[in-house]
């Protein structure tokens, strides 16, 4: 029941991500409706319905385009898993803010980069400047395009793909 499903809007606009208990929930309530089953089904005693692996709302909903949330996992993801530092390629990252809290740096897109534990070392609680060390391009927040918003997703649910694109 951990496999993530698509939900699109009305409009087939890709929405959100949720779990498969939610997205068993809508459909069974009428909610929404199956788009794509790529998993088989789902069996109880008396029943059996399929598992999706995308849905789409019946009602279309107003809302805001999805951002990304800020998490280390986003981070290292809009970093390419590489150190902004020394660019080095790697699962050990941890995350650096350019500008450091202690002098008023925030967490915020624009203020956090991935880094490799030596060069956060090296760094301190210094700026740039005072630890002459430079990024190797200035962190941005990341595309909000459902390609990318969900991208994540996409290596274990190819076909999502067709639903991303163009939004
Ligand atoms: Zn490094």
């Amino acid at each position: 029941m951990e496999a993530p499903v698509l939900v699109l809007n009305a409009n087939f606009e890709p929405i959100n991500v949720c779990d498969m208990r939610r997205a068993v929930g809508l459909l069974l309530t009428e909610k929404a409706s199956l788009v794509v089953n790529g998993r088989g089904e789902i069996k109880t005693i008396h029943h059996s319905f399929p598992r999706p692996s995308v849905i789409r709302l019946q009602k279309m909903i107003n809302r805001p385009r999805a951002r990304l949330k800020l998490t280390r996992r986003e981070v290292f993801r809009r970093d390419n898993y590489t150190c902004q530092y020394c660019g080095k390629k790697t699962t050990d990252l941890t995350i650096d803010h350019v500008t450091p809290r202690h002098t008023g740096g925030k967490h915020v897109w624009t203020n956090v980069v991935a880094a490799c534990p030596s060069c956060n070392h090296r760094k301190g609680g210094r700026l740039l400047g005072e630890a002459n060390m430079h990024l190797l391009r200035p962190p941005a927040e990341p595309p909000t395009n459902a390609n990318y918003l969900f991208g994540r997703h996409l290596s274990e649910n190819m076909e999502w793909e067709t639903f991303l694109i163009g939004w």
